[in-house]
């Protein structure tokens, strides 16, 4: 290993996007639901661990959980078992490296750890991310269509007062083909009258409807805190070429000059698209995570497109973890593995000096981050 390379290995990370970690115990069956997007079993027969992720877990956890490097999954879910979910979470979360998880708690899924928790467990700083649709449709339970217009700027401002950036998930509720414009408060009245008869029928408040999504976006825009956008891959609900990051170009004009920052999560399989607009639009930024941990053997291609074109100032290390220690685990340990051999690589063909290697990994392991959600804190390393 050269010297570069064991100095980006060793960076702390800044998880600038996951969700919680679930701290039960899981059965086989959950484990391996877990390990994939798809919302389905597979087909008879087939093993979703049989997967770059399967092997990712055999190469970079196995061994943190006291295994020889790839040993058989059912070696490695048995050692699990035996080990304790609590026990696996934290030996696995503290082999990130990670100083600071920004939380997405948008989430309904009563198994996942809040931030206060995830602390605890991974002995490190979180902070939180709101999700707009979430507090849209949390408000709207307890309110009226008339009500649920006036009151949600405020909502949002007091749900987000201890938060550090907030979350929209238009592209899996309707897909960036939308007007850019603010709504106008006939519109919105209008959708959320539609949207509260329904809801009578239904029982539940699903926000769909664009309008009231771009409701949402501009009460957030007006927040100020900087918005992350789910794009491209992402579970069953996503109709890939509406999560498109370039259909945002028009937001991106619209927003530039506002003072609000979005952050493009995931990208894949749109990586060049959004380093594209990273580097053309001031206020845009991109990270490469959910597929860090699923392309296992080939993720070193998505973080070698991450950083082709956009500028290292706009380039931020996420996991997009969700469940599993696992993800997180591998996210890091992919990241820091391939991110030092491209370092490595421009120094060795004459395009940096190490320190620059060093300098441009910092940027991407955490300085963005800090700059951006006004972090304050000092970091160290915290590996176990
Ligand atoms: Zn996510």
């Amino acid at each position: 290993m050269t010297d570069t390379s064991k100095r980006v290995t060793d960076l702390p990370l800044i998880d600038h996007h996951c969700h919680g970690v679930v701290d039960t115990e899981l059965s086989e069956d959950g484990f391996r639901s877990l390990a994939t997007e798809s919302d389905w079993p597979g087909p008879a027969g087939t093993d979703s661990l049989d997967s770059p992720f399967g092997l990712a877990v055999r190469r970079f956890c196995a061994p943190v959980l006291g295994l020889e490097p790839l040993a058989p999954l059912d070696e490695y879910l048995a050692r699990r078992r035996s080990i304790g979910a609590a026990e696996t979470n934290r030996l696995l979360l503290r082999s990130t490296g990670t100083s600071e998880y920004l939380v997405d708690t948008g989430i309904r899924d009563a198994r996942l750890l809040d931030p206060a928790d995830m602390a605890a467990r991974a002995e490190a700083r979180t902070s939180e991310i709101v999700r707009i649709e979430r507090v849209l449709e949390d408000l709207a339970c307890a309110s009226t269509a008339a009500g649920f217009i006036s009151e949600l700027p405020a909502t949002l401002a007091a749900r987000s007062r201890e938060a550090v950036g907030l979350k929209s998930i238009i592209a899996y509720r309707h897909g960036f083909d939308i007007p850019v414009e603010r709504p106008s408060g006939r519109e919105v009245l209008q959708a959320a009258d539609e949207w509260f008869r329904t809801a009578e029928g239904t029982g539940t408040f699903r926000v769909t409807d664009p309008v009231l999504l771009r409701f949402g976006l501009w009460c957030g825009i007006d927040a100020g805190l900087p918005i992350q956008l789910h794009t491209g891959y992402g579970d069953g609900d996503i109709e890939l070429f509406r999560a498109d990051p370039s259909r945002l170009s028009p937001l991106f004009h619209a927003t530039r000059t506002l003072g609000v920052d979005f952050m493009l999560l995931h990208c894949y399989p749109f990586i060049r698209e959004a380093g594209i607009l990273a580097q053309v639009f001031p206020h845009v930024y991109l990270d490469v995570g959910l597929v860090s941990h699923y392309l296992g053997p080939s993720a070193g291609t998505a973080i070698r497109q991450v950083m082709e074109i956009a500028p290292f100032s706009k380039v931020l290390y996420s996991s997009d973890s969700y469940g599993l220690a696992e993800h997180y685990a591998v996210s890091a340990a992919i990241w820091r593995t391939e991110f030092a051999a491209l370092m490595d690589e421009w120094t060795a063909s004459g395009w940096a000096t190490p320190k620059d290697a060093e300098r441009i990994a910092t940027m991407v392991a955490s300085e963005n981050a800090k700059r951006v959600y006004n972090l304050n804190a000092e970091y160290s390393v915290p590996f176990a």
